[in-house]
Formats: structure tokens, C-alpha cells, sequence
């Protein structure tokens, strides 16, 4: 068999409409937001978690995307 056409996308795949694909679109754009939130916000003034739980277990990932810290 030829890796080639084992590999080749089959024919017929439906379209998915953007009307069906809208709410997730927007549903994983909130997940993203509240996530860069977590990351890079969750921290003194603008925390609603009380204490530095969530800080120190996303901290890491703040660093590496650059937010300021200490
Ligand atoms: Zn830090």
C-alpha cells in the first residue's frame, strides 16, 4: 500500500457551519481568558482567591509568558 494514499484525508467530510461552531469558539475564548487571568493577574489588588495559592501553583507559567512578578 502507498503511505501516500493510506495518509490522504477521505472523501466527503461534512463542513462543520459556523453556526453550530460559534458558542464553542466563544466558550473556549472565555476558558483562555480566565486562565491568562489566573496566570497573570491573580495576584495582590486583583486577586479573588484569598492567600497565594493559586500564584504559587501557576507561577512557573507566569515567568515564562513574561507577566511581572517579584
Ligand atoms: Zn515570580
Amino acid at each position: 500500500m502507498n503511505p501516500a494514499t493510506h495518509l490522504a484525508p477521505a472523501a466527503g467530510i461534512a463542513a462543520i457551519p459556523i453556526r453550530e461552531l460559534l458558542p464553542w469558539v466563544i466558550f473556549a475564548g472565555l476558558i483562555c481568558l480566565l486562565g491568562v487571568y489566573f496566570v497573570g493577574a491573580e495576584e495582590g489588588a486583583t486577586s479573588i482567591i484569598k492567600g497565594m495559592y493559586v500564584h504559587e501553583f501557576v507561577h512557573d507559567s507566569r515567568h515564562l509568558l513574561g507577566f511581572p512578578c517579584h
